[in-house]
């Protein structure tokens, strides 16, 4: 599997890129290559939930 995905994550507290929150449970987007997750991006629920349904009107 390649491409962007996203992976939830939670009992570390992370900071939300998009609202700056600080949150325990968050989404983190990332690039699959050879097997291997890099991070790229951090969201915190809401966030998340408002970029997905961005992303789903967009398409
Ligand atoms: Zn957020």
């Amino acid at each position: 599997m390649t491409g962007p995905v996203w992976r939830r994550e939670r009992g570390e507290a992370k900071i939300c890129d998009e609202c700056l929150r600080e949150v325990e449970s968050a989404y983190v987007e990332g690039t699959v290559t050879d097997n291997e997750f890099a991070d790229r991006r951090v969201l915190c629920e809401d966030c998340y939930r408002a970029k997905i349904a961005f992303i789903a009107r967009a398409d």
